[in-house]
């Protein structure tokens, strides 16, 4: 099928499956596209006289991303584990300084990593995704080139934030780190591998883990289930605050504080999950240089404090680790290969399983879903079944009967309530979402 960008953007918006990455209006040469906010995350509004080039059509991650093709193009190989990608090392561990490490989202060792290539002088810029711009309840990317900046960026953001509309807004003389959602980081390697001069200044790829991400909407229904009126507007948002693993804290403008442990606030996944998070296949952020998650392993769990796995993908990337460590601003110990998905079974799964599954189940239907160039060898009919139960919980939570239903629901009942339930279904799927996990293979794609 040949169509046109203007074609092809139009049809992943209308269609349900553009991610609101931003990447359309960062080619968009004559500046004039723009990204507008919905109940749905960003959106771009593209100019009629858009100059955004053909190349979009290889890196939209609403349409398709080949990651066969990336692999081999940007690391000259296939992974060995298609689970999490091409290795040069793994760790867990954190960022040294308390302040750091109490203020992010695991470690810190993302921030500590930004930090230190900015100190150094590797980069003239960060480029960040931070909450409470332009206004408390949202977020926005931003370019920055101070540490305090960068300090005052740490924590995830778990609603969509588009992050490569900026790259229209690069000098292609300087140099930047930026951090970005995996599908983003794809992109950005294609677009590099084109020889993409804004693309290209950027030197650092630095990524979270991703697993699932909520619509804007989930916040007014989450504080209306606290009981709190639809005028006290926000003053602070922060999605990870406190002890980790943290709690949602929201105060409002009239003085309520409102915090939600992140276990329980999971009950607005159901309700709220984007198409992005139910879309991709990558969990592990596969063309970042820096990979990091939450450590979940009940050592770690039990410690508090905050614990990241870590995973670089590249020599350079593992020098930079290791002087770090030696300068004393990490504590990173080596764990086995494994180690990058042992902790994440369950997520790992829901994306290079459930996420084909899923996408397929769209096609089946004759719905728009994306193509990322390579399927999973092999699904049992268990594993089928599992998915068929989770999408239907998805796309009944998602409709305006249940969330009337959970709008209505006070927290203290809902949160406690859904974090049994997801205990127990996790427990009678843990079984066939994990079998054959270790022995993942996957059949490439003809493109
Ligand atoms: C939507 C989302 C889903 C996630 N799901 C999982 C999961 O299922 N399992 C897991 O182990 N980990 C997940 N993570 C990663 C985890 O929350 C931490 O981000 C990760 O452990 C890094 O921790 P840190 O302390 O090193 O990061 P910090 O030092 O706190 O730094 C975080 C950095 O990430 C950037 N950032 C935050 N949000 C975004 C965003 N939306 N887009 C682009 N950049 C952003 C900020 O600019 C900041 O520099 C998710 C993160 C996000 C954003």
């Amino acid at each position: 099928m040949s169509f046109s960008v203007t074609e092809l953007i139009q049809q992943v918006v209308t269609k349900g499956t553009c991610t609101g990455c931003g990447l359309c209006v960062g080619m968009d040469e004559t500046k004039k596209s723009f990204m507008a906010d919905t109940p749905e995350g960003p959106r771009p509004v593209i100019d009629e006289n858009h100059q955004i080039p053909e190349q979009l059509i290889q890196c939209c991650a609403g349409h398709r991303i080949d990651y066969p093709h990336l692999y081999q193009l940007h690391y000259g190989k296939y992974p060995e584990s298609w689970l999490t990608g091409v290795i040069s090392g793994v760790y867990t561990g954190f960022c040294i300084d308390e302040g750091i490490r109490r203020n992010s989202s695991s470690g810190g060792v993302i921030t500590a990593v930004l930090c230190s290539l900015l100190e150094s002088g590797q980069i003239d810029a960060a480029i960040v995704v931070t909450q409470g711009i332009p206004e408390p309840e949202k977020a926005s990317v931003v370019i920055v080139n101070t540490v305090a900046e960068i300090l005052s960026a740490s924590q995830s953001v778990y609603v969509p934030v588009s992050t490569l509309d900026i790259l229209n807004k690069l000098d292609p003389g300087k140099k930047y780190a930026i951090t970005c959602l995996p599908e983003q980081s794809a992109a950005l390697r294609y677009l590099q591998k084109q020889g993409h001069a804004k693309a290209l200044s950027i030197k650092y790829i630095l990524g979270p883990y991703t697993g699932t991400a909520i619509y804007p909407a989930a916040i007014e229904t989450f504080k209306r289930i606290n009981g709190i009126k639809k005028d006290d507007y926000v003053s602070s948002l922060k999605w990870r605050a406190g002890e980790w693993p943290g709690y949602l804290e929201i105060i409002t403008k009239s003085g309520r504080v409102l915090r939600s442990p992140k276990v329980y606030y999971n009950f607005l996944i159901p309700f709220f999950v984007t198409n992005a998070s139910l879309q991709s296949m990558d969990f592990a952020n596969e063309f970042a240089d820096l990979a990091v998650g939450d450590a979940w392993s009940p050592g770690f769990e039990s410690q508090g404090q905050g614990f990241s796995v870590v995973v670089s993908r590249n020599e350079k990337m593992t020098a930079l680790l290791e002087d770090l460590q030696q300068k004393g601003v990490l504590r990173l110990t080596p764990e086995p290969v494994e180690a990058a998905s042992s902790m994440h079974g369950h997520m790992i799964d829901f994306k290079k399983r459930g996420s084909y599954i899923r996408n397929r189940m769209r096609k089946m239907l004759y719905l728009k879903a994306p193509d990322f160039g390579y399927k999973p060898a092999r699904i049992g009919f268990g594993r089928i079944i599992v998915e068929i139960v989770i999408s239907t919980i998805f796309v009944l939570g998602k409709t305006s009967l249940f969330r009337l239903i959970l709008y209505l629901l006070p927290e203290r009942i809902i949160g406690p309530l859904f974090n049994f339930m997801r205990l127990k279904w996790k427990n009678i799927s843990k079984k066939t979402k994990r079998q054959g996990l270790e022995s993942y293979e996957v059949k490439i794609l003809e493109n």
